[in-house]
Parts: structure tokens; C-alpha cells; sequence
């Protein structure tokens, strides 16, 4: 992933874009978008790094945690640490028998008429919406150059491999058709890519290959869809 200058009104970076409090006072975090625990290593350089204030770097950094080890484990089939692939679900898995233990409990198997066996999960959805939403409004921030305060309209998270060939075609090409309904600011990330192509593939901005990938785009509001692990769908829409 390249490193695209921005040149966005340095005024928008006085408030946690989460919160919409007024950074001034406050104690603050570096938070790199995407969420780097949703990464692999070695993680690409250049991410994207936006201040937020501590009270919401905390509560993120859990509920990511979460979100982290139960993805792991889903795409790996099991919540014994060995089996992750991912080090730091690997980790959490290890020093936390409760998170563990939620996790595990969240499993169900069942046997399939043909005689298979089948695992289902069900996941936390507020604390993966959560993240999501978070992840969103940082990509909304770095693409438009603009906090999207309000809550969103819209927001879900279901496994690429559950969606029916429409609901996975109309996913998939989000950013094609006749161009944008809305232009974004000059400056701001998001005209950078369209003007120089940069990492985009389908309209497409890719993180890291195989692992997290996103894009931003203003048919009928402001949408964010992310792709996890090319596991997990996911979008938020905000109202335009
Ligand atoms: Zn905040």
C-alpha cells in the first residue's frame, strides 16, 4: 500500500472522530486505520494514522481483541491457541481462558443429513459492529477527508461465503458503474487515488492481499465496505 499525501483542512483533526469530543485536554492515542491487529505480519508500511482519544482507544482495543481471536478461530475451526494463524488471537487465546471460554461457547456442531459435520459461530454482534463502524469511520476520514459524527444507517458483518451471487455481485463491485454520484474534495485521498490509480483494484483499496481490503463510495449515502481475511463482509452506510 502506497503512502498517499493528503492535504485535507487541518481543522477536521481537533476532534476524536469517534466521539466528536474536542481532542484539546483530553489524552490522546495514535490509532492506525485499519485496526493493525486485523493485519498480518509483516504489516504494510505508510498505514494511515489518525489521534482519537484514549477513553475510545481503550474500549476499541477490546472489543478488537475480541474480534480478532473469534475470527481466528472461525477461519481456523477450532479456539485452541496452536491452531490460530493469527499470533495475536494466538496470544489472547493463551493468557485469557475466559475470552477463550466466551468463544468456545459461542460454537455449535451439528451433523449435516449426509452425515457431515458442520460448526457454526455466533458471533458478539454489538462488539463486531463495533469495530466495524470504527474501522469505517476511519476510512470515511482518510477517503473524504471528512468525520462522519452521526451514527450510521446501516451496519452488518456476514461471511462472503453466506451471501447469495447477487447480494455478492452487488458487493463486490462497489466503485464500478457510471462514476461517482458525489465528487470527493480535492485533496482528499480518495481524489488522489482516482486521479493516480493507486492501489486500486475494482474500486478496491487493498490493505494487505488476502487479509483486509475496502472501499469507499456514495451511492445512496456514504457506504464503507470492508473485506476481512476475504473471510468477512462487512458495510456501514451513513445517510448523505
Ligand atoms: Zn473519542
Amino acid at each position: 500500500m502506497h503512502q498517499i499525501e493528503e492535504f485535507v483542512d487541518e481543522r477536521q483533526k481537533s476532534w476524536c472522530i469517534h466521539c466528536a469530543r474536542s481532542l484539546a485536554g483530553l489524552g490522546t492515542n495514535d490509532d492506525h486505520v485499519p485496526s493493525k491487529s486485523l493485519l498480518s505480519k509483516p504489516r504494510p508500511h505508510h498505514l494511515p494514522i489518525v489521534t482519537i482519544c484514549k477513553e475510545c482507544n481503550t474500549s476499541f482495543s477490546r472489543d478488537e481483541q475480541y474480534v480478532v481471536t473469534f475470527l481466528s478461530c472461525v477461519v481456523s475451526g477450532s479456539s485452541a491457541p496452536e491452531q490460530q494463524s493469527n499470533a495475536s488471537a494466538a496470544r489472547a487465546l493463551t493468557v485469557s481462558p475466559r475470552l477463550r471460554a466466551l468463544i468456545e461457547r459461542s460454537r455449535t456442531e451439528y451433523t449435516t443429513m449426509g452425515g457431515e459435520t458442520r460448526i457454526l459461530w455466533k458471533p458478539d454482534a454489538e462488539r463486531m459492529n463495533r469495530v466495524v463502524v470504527k474501522n469505517a469511520r476511519g476510512h470515511a476520514y482518510f477517503e473524504w477527508g471528512e468525520p462522519m459524527l452521526n451514527a450510521p444507517i446501516e451496519v452488518w458483518a456476514i461471511p462472503l461465503e453466506s451471501m447469495s451471487f447477487e447480494q455478492r455481485s452487488d458487493f463486490e463491485g462497489a466503485g464500478e458503474g457510471p462514476g461517482l454520484a458525489v465528487w470527493p474534495e480535492v485533496g482528499s485521498r480518495m481524489m488522489s487515488r482516482l486521479v493516480a490509480g493507486a492501489d486500486l483494484l475494482d474500486g478496491w483499496v487493498i490493505v494487505q492481499p488476502g487479509i483486509y481490503r475496502y472501499s469507499v463510495d456514495t451511492s445512496g449515502g456514504l457506504r464503507v465496505r470492508t473485506v476481512l481475511w476475504e473471510y468477512l463482509a462487512t458495510e456501514v452506510l451513513w445517510e448523505s
